[in-house]
């Protein structure tokens, strides 16, 4: 990319941005509701006398948002267009709502606030509407060749819209309009188009699911549920139904953190006597982290229903589980996002299932934020006071927010996110990681969640790519520690869903991610599932056929229900995390708790130069009542975290030096017609340099670089490292590539390997005749070993036990304790008032 085009899409986004500001109307009343009821607000219209209602007056295509604020007991809030179709709803446990959708029609708009408990009949309602006059381009989902894996990771880090799915050469790309489409042939990608308009799919789809609901279909899902996903709305009714339903079983919560746009996150815990504060272990389920990724709440809820469901109806097995293991639930770890998707799906939806031709003017103008992936972040960004995500302009590029799922801090900062410098995205990269780890609410949640508790599993959805991955998501980070146990339970969850087991960055490298941050944080196992073959939010069907395991990848297993009850089986197994056993007096508290720094990765800059690697404070603390009969058995994970781990072998240090470097060059061959085939079998195309990584007294070869230039960016050469195991300098025959670059317009290409993939032993660098019409330069430079620089060493948790009324610390021991032990504590003679 050049300085020229850089500054053509800085310009276009910020006018493009300006425009969008404004909002079209904008009112704040204060609404009365004479009495209150406790009924649905966002089933559809109601003007009785527990609503206050407030009309408001749309000119066409248009975002509205309305917030409902200082009132004390339960209300809710809708916006109901004159059809009867609820445009928007907001249905929190408080009296603090934010509704926010999109209005597809001209006309009036009716804003109803609901008042379902409390003894306040007066609330302060704001509502904003902006008319959507910015068409979005065509989106597209196309495959992109990616010969290696270092032109997947270029994909990625120049912030392109990456999907999860890819396979050997390929990784499946969301195009963000044509001019998204030159920009990835201008880096020398080739790639041909999968779906040609995501909005007639989208149609498509919803279409599809209105003629399966009017036949009637009986739902396998354990709630029931057949029509179509749920919005929002019906997320934070349902939570809240379940637990006034089970008071016992189910306890509904939210999360420490507002997101941008004002909406707390919502999560439910299920277990019996789910108050007791007592020491099982915690499975956490999530979905959501990406916003138009539907089925991984879908299916986050389903799994709830299916647990409390069993549980009611007398499930030995489900009974047995729950009794050992808690569970956690957040369907949707990023609501804002979720709530721009979803609405704009359900506005395209409702448009009568008609085709969308290119023109189709609703389509062009939500689309965009349907295919929205990460958080609102950029209302903070700029200052936009009670702004919200629908404002975000459609400009033909990605999108604005901070990608969640590399925002955690565990190796936050590496390959396989954007860092928000780099052309042509900028922070509307795809995969932008934030501007520091955990700078989000969304990220900081769950940080929280899983440092206040024994998580020992945790799964977090996705769509789609029919894959089960384990960690780690980054290569560099090693082998786990717990690997043969990861992959195991990762083998066995996918033996049900029939989704491919493998460590995460066998797909990309990624950092930043949840289970990297979460596993190497608590020693919690974390896997991500990425539902589903093919699209991120299909029609309904396949969320039902997924869960339930009725697809032919499932191959007879029981689908993602099956899945998530293995984790929870294993979750119950002692052995597989770790258990203090003791007495102590009755009604009193214990608390376990440990501090330590979390690594990131070296921190890369836009110009991918590897930074410092930051320290994050941590502090995990979990806490446990004593019961009644003074006795305890805490499930918890290993007090050494896997990174630190001494028994884990690690790169070493060595003593000696690298070897001096090696030239070469080379000249186009005079048979060679224009190759421009990177994967070519024509000898003619390309030029052999063998090399040896030498090993030795004195010697550390610890990484060996290849690097090959030339003065003009219009000859194109690119490089690939063999491993040579005949020895003989040729590359033909040879099957086993340890590196490769292949750019665009540029007049370098470099790949560097490490230990340990790096062997002492003979190499050999083809250089790929592209369209070279120039001679190069080559060499092969060695580096040192770059050992851990982390301090290894045995942790402990402090188990701390403190008096029943005041809290008063009594007695404090260090405990450390390894995958699978037991041990046993009294703490009856030191813990006594
Ligand atoms: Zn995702």
């Amino acid at each position: 990319m050049t300085f020229a085009s850089r500054r053509v899409f800085g310009v276009l986004a910020l006018s493009v941005f300006a425009i969008a500001f404004a909002p079209s109307s904008a009112s704040a009343v204060t609404v009365t509701a004479d009495s209150a009821e406790d009924r649905s607000c966002i089933d559809g219209k109601r003007t009785d006398a527990a609503v206050g209602t407030q009309a408001v007056t749309v000119p066409g295509v248009s975002a509205v948002m309305a917030r409902l604020s200082g009132a004390g007991g339960n209300w809710d809030l809708a916006v109901v267009d004159e059809s009867g179709r609820v445009v928007a709803g907001s249905a929190y446990a408080a009296g603090d709502e934010v509704a926010q959708g999109f209005a597809i029609e001209p006309g009036k708009l009716h804003v109803q606030a609901c008042r379902r408990s409390g003894s306040d009949s007066t609330a302060e309602l704001e509502i904003e509407t902006f008319e959507l006059t910015e068409p979005a381009p065509r989106l597209q989902m196309v495959r992109v060749a990616t010969p290696d894996a270092d032109s997947a990771e270029r994909l990625s880090a120049l912030g392109f819209d990456l999907t999860e799915h890819g396979g050997a050469g390929f990784v499946d790309v969301v195009l963000h309009g044509p001019v998204e489409g030159a920009l990835l042939n201008d880096e020398g990608y080739d790639f041909e188009v999968l779906v040609p308009d995501l909005a007639s799919q989208s149609i498509a789809d919803r279409s599809a699911e209105r003629q399966m609901a009017a036949r009637g279909n009986t739902s396998t899902l354990p709630s029931g549920r057949t029509d179509t996903y749920r919005e929002l709305a019906d997320y934070s009714e349902e939570m809240q139904k379940l637990a006034e339903d089970n008071p016992k079983l189910v306890k509904y919560f939210t999360l420490k953190n507002e997101t941008y746009e004002g909406r707390p996150v919502e999560a439910i815990e299920v277990g019996p006597a789910v108050d007791r504060s007592d020491g099982r272990p915690t499975f956490l389920i999530t979905g959501v982290h990406h916003a138009r990724e539907w089925p991984s709440a879908e299916s986050t809820i389903e799994f709830a229903y299916e647990l409390i469901d069993g549980y009611n109806n007398g499930n030995k097995r489900t009974m047995r589980l729950l009794k050992r293991v808690r569970v956690v639930f957040v369907p949707i770890v990023n609501p804002d996002g979720f709530n721009l998707s979803r609405s704009a799906g359900a506005a395209l939806g409702a448009s009568g299932g008609r085709d969308a031709p290119a023109g189709d003017e609703l389509a062009n103008l939500v689309i965009e934020k349907e295919y929205h992936r990460k958080n609102c972040r950029f209302l903070q960004d700029t200052n936009m006071e009670g702004g919200s995500c629908n404002q975000e302009p459609d400009n033909g590029i990605n999108h604005f927010g901070v990608d969640p799922n590399r925002n955690y801090g565990g190796f936050w900062g590496g390959p396989g996110a954007a860092t928000g410098e780099e052309a042509p995205f900028f922070d509307t990269a795809a995969d932008y990681r934030g501007p520091g780890p955990f700078s989000e609410p969304e990220t900081q949640n769950i940080r929280e969640l899983v440092s206040k508790r024994q998580v020992v599993t945790l799964i977090t959805n996705h769509t789609f790519s029919n894959l089960v991955l384990r960690p780690p998501g980054l290569q560099a980070a090693g082998k786990p520690r717990d690997d043969k146990l990861l992959t195991r339970l990762g083998n066995a969850m996918a033996a049900e869903n029939g989704y491919k087991s493998q460590r995460g960055f066998q797909l990309y490298d990624t950092s930043g991610t949840t289970e990297d941050w979460s596993y190497n944080a608590t020693s919690g196992l974390g896997f991500t599932f990425e539902i589903g073959p093919d699209a991120f939010h299909p029609s309904y069907d396949v969320v039902v056929d997924e869960y339930r395991g009725n697809t032919d990848a499932a191959e007879g297993g029981g689908g993602n229900s099956a899945a998530y009850m293995k984790a929870l089986k294993s979750s119950a197994k002692t052995k597989r995390h770790s258990l203090i056993r003791g007495k102590a007096p009755k009604g009193f508290f214990l608390t376990l708790k440990k501090r330590f720094k979390t690594p990131t990765s070296p921190v890369l800059n836009g110009a991918g130069e590897e930074g410092e690697v930051m320290l994050l404070p941590e502090k995990l603390k979990s806490k446990l009542e004593v019961g009644k009969r003074g006795t305890f058995a805490w499930h918890v994970n290993p007090s050494t975290r896997p990174l630190v781990d001494p028994t884990v072998k690690r790169l070493e240090a060595r003593k000696g030096k690298p070897s001096d470097p090696v030239m070469f060059s080379g000249t186009p061959l005079p048979d060679a017609v224009p190759c421009a085939d990177f994967d070519t079998e024509d000898p003619m195309c390309w030029n052999d340099h063998g090399f040896k990584v030498k090993a030795g007294e004195g010697i550390d070869n610890g990484s060996a670089t290849v690097k090959i230039s030339w003065p003009e960016p219009a000859s194109d050469w690119d490089l690939k490292v063999f491993a040579d195991s005949d020895g003989d300098g040729s590359s033909e025959g040879e099957k086993k590539i340890v590196g490769s670059s292949a750019q665009g317009t540029t007049t370098e290409e470099s790949t560097t390997i490490a230990r340990p993939g790096l062997k002492p032993g003979d190499y050999v660098a083809r250089v790929v005749n592209f369209a070279a019409t120039s001679p190069y330069d080559g060499r092969v430079s060695f580096g040192k070993t770059q050992a851990s620089k982390i301090e290894t060493g045995f942790e402990k948790y402090t188990l701390a036990c403190r008096a029943k009324k005041s809290g008063r610390v009594l007695s404090r021991q260090k405990i450390q304790i390894d995958r699978g032990e037991r041990i046993s504590v009294d703490l009856t003679k030191t813990c006594a008032n």
